[in-house]
């Protein structure tokens, strides 16, 4: 069985909705993955956001403009009478908990039970569009199966077993519609994958039912070899290996969660990306193979915080990095980068949430340095640290001011450090010298 998932745009509209109907109801069984409508996440954050801060008043206004948006999606969505009355008094039902949920004390599970609202609602949704267009359709309720552990890691055999008994429970269908994103933690509280966790979620089942292929479905054609919002003429890459698509969705190709290829890379089950606009485009596929040798992408990272950690206890001595590392590890505070000499170590990292306890700590030990406002460049592809082109990296790059590189960490990245005000520049000229004059 293949396991389809589409983003909030393929869900967002009646015609969108119609495109993917056409996408999957191909007589063969498989799981459909939905993200919420696409903006509606977005409104969920900023009602629990309000409401964290007290604004009452401002919460119960954006519940109510959201309400009004899906009475008209249905309207258009559902013109058969039943279908169209379960689906309201469903939305209605929804909007009235929030409403109730204003009133009460904020704390983060309430929060996160806002958030799952969104893919509740477009399954909802969805399934009674296809019953109504007359595939036969099943709702698989993801918070019956889909659950992390203490480290916020999918709990791979509860997973397994309980999808098992719910696709069972929901009788005979030919497409099997599941939430993405939203989950239950180890304490059987609802949670969530992260914001674009519904690309996790497609995969985590893939791995749970040994899927034959995961296709995630967007609105562009593939991960693309540069980023197409700041760089003219990027080209969709035909195929990716796991190992570089793990780098690049890390590594900010905004198309994919980060943790994606994660399950399914033992397995070496395929992930196809794939355009719901163009349905017949090749897309992305990234699959075990490996790929020839050199740059096949660039990506950045942006509101990346530099440190660097000088202090003459580092020479000759050691275990120095260790008291480091632990400062780091006490406070949850993930490292990406890092290089060091005999006296100073620079390290980066993204969350910044507990930057002020960390600095605290580690001036008991160092001097300390803070750049705010850095972006990670990563180049991304098979061996690339072996590759000719790459030993043009900084003749491209001499006028910009590189603040950190690593090279030689994986074979297939080498990512440097700059200024974020610098990065369209050095997308725009790594395009340029590696991909387009290169194939000239
Ligand atoms: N709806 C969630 C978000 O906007 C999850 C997803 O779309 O993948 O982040």
């Amino acid at each position: 069985m293949k396991v389809l998932k589409f983003g909030g745009t393929s869900v967002g509209s009646v015609e969108n909705m119609s495109n993917v109907k056409s996408i999957i109801n191909d007589g063969t069984k498989k799981v459909v993955v939905l993200s919420a409508m696409s903006g509606t996440t977005n409104q969920l954050v900023l009602i629990s956001n309000y409401l964290a801060s007290g604004n009452v008043k401002d919460a119960e206004v954006s519940i109510n403009n959201l309400k009004q948006n899906y009475i008209g999606v249905i309207d258009d969505l559902l013109p058969h009478a039943d279908l169209n009355k379960d689906v309201k008094r469903y939305v209605f039902s929804v909007f009235s908990n929030l409403t109730a949920i204003v009133s009460k004390p904020f704390s983060e599970g309430l929060g996160n039970a806002i958030l799952a609202q969104g893919e509740l609602l477009s399954t909802y949704m969805f399934n009674s569009y296809l019953k109504q267009e007359g595939v036969r359709a099943a709702l698989l309720p993801a918070l019956s199966f889909m659950c992390i552990d203490e480290f916020k890691e999918p709990d791979m055999a509860y997973i397994a077993t309980q999808f098992e008994k719910t696709i069972k429970d929901s009788g005979d269908a030919d497409i099997y519609i599941t939430q993405g994103f939203i989950c239950l933690d180890h304490v059987g509280e609802i949670s969530n994958l992260q914001r674009g966790g519904s690309d996790y979620t497609a995969t985590i089942i893939g791995a749970a039912i040994k899927a034959e292929e995961v296709q995630i479905w967007t609105d562009i054609d593939g991960m693309h070899n540069n980023d197409p919002r700041y760089v003219e003429n990027t080209k969709a890459i035909s195929h990716l290996s796991f190992d570089e698509a793990a780098e690049l969705a890390y590594f900010g190709a905004k198309i994919l969660h980060p943790q994606t290829v994660t399950p399914v890379r033992a397995d070496s089950i395929p992930v196809r990306l794939k355009n719901t606009m163009m349905p017949d485009a090749h897309g992305t596929l990234i699959s075990s193979k490996t790929s020839e040798k050199g740059v096949k992408a660039i990506a950045a990272k942006d509101n990346i915080t530099a440190i660097k950690i000088k202090s003459a206890r580092m020479l000759q001595a050691h275990g120095f990095l260790k008291k480091v590392f632990e400062i780091f590890e006490t406070h949850k505070t993930a490292i990406d980068m890092i290089t060091t000499s005999e006296v100073a170590v620079s390290l980066t990292i993204d969350d910044d949430k507990n930057l002020d306890k960390i600095l605290g700590e580690l001036e008991k030990i160092a001097s300390i340095e803070v750049d705010k406002n850095q972006s990670i460049v990563c180049l991304v592809g098979h061996a690339v640290v072996n590759d000719r082109n790459t030993y043009k990296l900084f003749q491209i790059l001499q006028d910009v001011k590189i603040r950190m590189i690593s090279y030689g960490g994986s074979n297939n990245n080498i990512s440097i450090l700059i200024n974020s005000k610098d990065k369209i520049n050095t997308l725009q000229k790594l395009n340029t010298y590696l991909f387009e004059r290169a194939t000239a």
